[in-house]
């Protein structure tokens, strides 16, 4: 064990299963390894710019796209401690879900001003998923049922609370039996997948088109807020930036960043692993239709398919792994998402053959929805917290972050009451009362009774 309780031995390769899966660099995006074979440095950040953001993933380039959309004619500087896609943009599932703000599901019944934000962001999902297509036509953006499946009877009962706020919202979907148990329920919902690295990579092409300079290799250290006159960035290498406004896009590794307020926000791992290719009729037998299924159960298992191959992810942990590790998988951990792929497969079917284990972090609020905010007279936007929905998220709620940092209103006003309402979300303390409470009354209900409380339908 290392002195942070770290246990010291780790699987994987430092890079993900997209990362290698996009070996050949897709079009526009060589920053990986040019960055790495020319050893660029921040030295190749410029002196001034007229904004800044900080990070290039999901976050910093979709909010730097938004701002050339804008104001074709302004000044963007990305910089990337590493390269863009290196964070959790490039080691994600790829699932673009259609349930992006989960912490209003369990109060859309009773906030008609959460069921309202719910859909909206449901729609601008969609029309992000459009947005990408254009923006990053590699990407595999395409559409991927999602399945939550139930995988007992409190869980069962749970999704059926969960069902409650999708139908306040007005959200379609189908609650049916589940998969592997005919007595649970699995709820499916239209939605996206991506290829997550292909689609960083795109858009890293599309705002280099657009104007947009990134640069690789260029971590940055401090900013100093001077207000009205702008913000000085400091690069670890000892560069300083000037810049009118500056968008932190920094995601889990924010605390690596000196900021005078720093978001609320804490840091949790995931893990995933990938399989080598299996043959598509075991594949078809095994996990039946593709799409892309979460698991409700302790380790929140979610997986789909790609290029024939299981690619498979859960186990949250808030351990803290240091960030030049954190594309590793502990031992214990890589061993039990082996053992979860096992049971999701039939406890009978023999493991296949797994190539890729990798891990990541990401950035959780209280609320579990993002912090896109700049104070009064502050020359700082964060743009930050998007959690386990960010391939989501951080696409449709760009033009919010974007308009922030050119210092405009946000493009429409249906943006601007769903930013108000993220902003005033609390922890829903007395939701989740009510909501454990209906599930536990709904669990005995149907313990009695024998089966689920009430039958499969659809919305
Ligand atoms: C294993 C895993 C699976 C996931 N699955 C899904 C999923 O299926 N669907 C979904 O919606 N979400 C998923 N997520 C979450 C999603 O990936 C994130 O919410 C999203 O990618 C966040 O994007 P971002 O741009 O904010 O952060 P990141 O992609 O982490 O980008 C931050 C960037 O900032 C750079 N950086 C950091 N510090 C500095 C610094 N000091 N100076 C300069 N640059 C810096 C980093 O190098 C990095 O490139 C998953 C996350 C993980 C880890």
């Amino acid at each position: 064990m290392s002195k942070i309780g770290i246990e010291a031995a780790t699987v994987g390769t430092g890079r993900s299963y997209w990362h290698r899966n996009a070996a050949a660099p897709p079009p526009g995006n060589d920053r990986e390894s040019s960055a790495r074979e020319t050893g660029a440095t921040d030295r190749d950040a410029p002196p001034r710019a007229d904004i800044v953001i900080v990070g290039g993933g999901l976050a910093g380039l979709s909010t730097a796209l938004r701002i050339m959309e804008r104001q074709p004619d302004a000044d963007v500087v990305i910089l990337d401690a590493h390269f863009p896609g290196y964070g959790a943009s490039g080691r994600n599932g790829g699932l673009m879900s259609p349930l992006a703000a989960p912490a209003w599901l369990v109060t859309a019944a009773s906030n008609p001003d959460h069921a309202w934000g719910l859909k909206a962001i449901n729609a601008r999902t969609a029309a992000a998923a459009e947005w990408a297509r254009a923006m990053a036509p590699d990407a595999e953006v395409q559409p991927a049922e999602l399945a939550l499946e139930a995988t007992g009877r409190l869980t069962d009962c749970g999704l059926r609370e969960v069902a409650r706020g999708v139908d306040a919202a007005g959200i379609s979907y189908d609650l049916a039996a589940g998969r592997k148990r005919g007595d649970v329920a699995a709820m499916h919902i239209a939605a996206h997948s991506v290829h997550p690295y292909k689609l960083v990579a795109g858009l890293a092409g599309a705002a280099t088109g657009a104007g947009v300079r990134i640069v690789s290799n260029a971590a940055v250290s401090r900013i100093d807020d001077e207000g009205a006159a702008g913000a000085r960035i400091h690069l670890a290498g000892g560069s300083v930036i000037q810049a009118r406004s500056v968008v932190v896009a920094t995601n889990a590794y924010t605390p690596s960043l000196q900021l005078a307020k720093a978001p609320r926000a804490k840091a949790v791992y995931n893990y995933m692993l990938a399989t080598a290719p299996i043959d598509p009729d075991r594949l078809e037998a095994a996990i039946g239709p593709k799409g892309f299924v979460v698991e409700l159960n302790y380790a929140y298992a979610f997986w789909r398919i790609h290029e024939g191959r299981i690619v498979y992810g859960g186990l949250e942990r808030l351990k803290p792994v240091p960030d030049d590790r954190d594309l590793f998988v502990p031992v214990k951990v890589a061993r039990a998402l082996e053992r979860h792929l096992a049971a999701t497969l039939g406890t009978e079917a023999e493991l296949p053959q797994i190539t890729d284990h990798w891990g990541g972090k990401y950035h959780v609020t209280a609320t579990d929805l993002p912090v896109i905010r700049r104070e009064p007279g502050s020359a700082i936007v964060l743009n930050v917290g998007y959690g386990g929905e960010g391939v989501a998220l951080t696409m449709a709620l760009a033009p919010l972050a974007a308009a922030l940092a050119l210092g405009k209103a946000p493009p429409e006003a249906e943006l601007g009451r769903l930013a108000s309402i993220i902003a005033e979300t609390r922890v829903p303390v007395a939701g989740m009362a009510r909501f454990v409470a209906r599930v536990a009354a709904d669990v005995v209900k149907s313990t009695i009774r024998g089966r689920p409380s009430r039958p499969a339908h659809q919305h």
